[in-house]
């Protein structure tokens, strides 16, 4: 079933990117309906007084239709819902409304097609409305997932044998955050790692992937096997905050929280290796160089799995952006990463007097920017 909040939080999201200020009033996910209300801005209107809106907000409203579209099959068994948006500029008087079909959900974008007539029945405008379904998507339907786990909104409970070391784990965290270092260089982060799971009387193996650690806990006989993965490097930018336990190396910084994903997951593994309380194996995964140059994946090149076989296999990323307390779970790709790609423009200089017997490569390049990130 259609998460509410989650769904608000889609819609809130891409009308916010828009600036175009879109509020839900009413989400039915049953007869896939949307209700959603825009105050009057003229400053989105191109005939202020006749209320017309400009060709951008048109565009802008088919996009966030393409959201709502998604957000109203988030939980559904096919993405192929029917969908209606009435966008309100009071809550008595809809001025347009927007209906549509989602054409198809992929990895990183949602697809719909979306027709705008306004409140006689003329058809407005039509388009096709995209929305990214990475990063901010995924956290959020993510979001919805764990909201329905819990729909009480409770938190997770931390189990009293870790909470009691909870200051010894808070001064590893802060070591780690004192002396960060960037990808396939955590040769101290390491050896920390390596001791600390040492004292735990765990197994360990190192120098996989360079840097990378693995211990190995054996809990009460079985044949199973899980991997449980923490990312180790820091960024390669200046650390400007102001507390006592901030980097000590110029040029590096636990920006991205490492540093507490390392010390989560050997609390875990210690108390794994002091509980037993499992069945099989359990693989401690640190992995070196996760922010894009490729740690995980020299691992696996340098045989992980052949030397340490995972049925399956958890990772997490700390999330400032969810609720304290709040955990979202999803099998697969989760958050967005990045790529590159180089675009050469090849213009045609000429005299400034006479710009139309130019191809002026920094305009193009201008446009091509905009555009481009529009997909987003
Ligand atoms: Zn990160």
């Amino acid at each position: 079933m259609l998460d509410v909040e989650a769904f608000r939080r889609i819609v809130e999201a891409a009308a916010f990117h828009q600036l175009i200020g879109l509020r839900l009033e009413k989400a039915d996910a049953i007869n896939g309906v949307a209700v959603l209300r825009q105050p009057y801005r003229p400053e989105l209107s191109i005939f202020p007084d006749a209320g017309v809106y400009h060709g951008g907000v048109i565009g802008a409203l088919i996009d966030v239709a393409g959201a709502v579209a998604c957000g109203l099959t988030l939980g559904r068994p096919t993405p192929t819902a029917n969908f209606r948006v009435d966008f309100l500029r009071s809550p008595a008087k809809v001025d347009l409304i927007a209906t549509g079909r989602l054409v198809r959900t992929g990895k990183t974008l949602a697809v719909a097609d979306v027709e705008i007539t306004d409140d006689k029945g003329e058809v407005y405008a039509i388009g096709r409305g995209t929305f990214s379904t990475a990063a901010a998507f995924k956290a959020i339907e993510g979001g919805a997932e764990s909201a329905k786990a819990r729909p009480d909104g409770s938190s997770m409970t931390v189990l009293p044998q870790i909470a009691a070391r909870q200051e010894e784990l808070t001064q590893w965290r802060r070591h780690l955050h004192d002396h960060p270092e960037i990808g396939f260089e955590e040769t101290e982060t390491a050896r920390f790692v390596t001791q600390r799971l040492f004292e735990a009387g765990i197994e360990v193996h190192s120098g996989l992937a360079k840097t990378g650690v693995v211990g190995v806990i054996e809990g009460r006989p079985g044949s199973r096997r899980i991997g449980l993965r923490a990312d180790m490097d820091a960024l390669p930018m200046e650390d400007s905050g102001t507390p006592l336990w901030r980097s000590t190396f110029p040029g590096k910084f636990h920006g991205c929280g490492h540093d507490g994903h390392i010390v989560m997951l050997l609390a875990a593994a210690r108390h794994l290796a002091q509980s037993h309380d499992f069945d099989g194996i359990v693989h401690v995964i640190l992995q070196p160089a996760e922010e894009g140059l490729g740690g995980g994946r020299r691992m696996v090149e340098d045989g992980l799995f052949e030397h340490f076989p995972c049925d399956e296999i958890y990772a997490l990323h700390n999330m400032p952006l969810l609720p304290k307390g709040r955990a979202s779970v999803r099998a697969g790709a989760t958050l967005a990463s990045f790529d590159q790609l180089d675009v050469t423009i090849h213009g045609r200089g000429g005299h400034a007097a006479m710009p139309h017997r130019t191809i002026d490569a920094g305009l193009v390049m201008a446009y091509l920017v905009t555009s481009l990130q529009s997909l987003v």
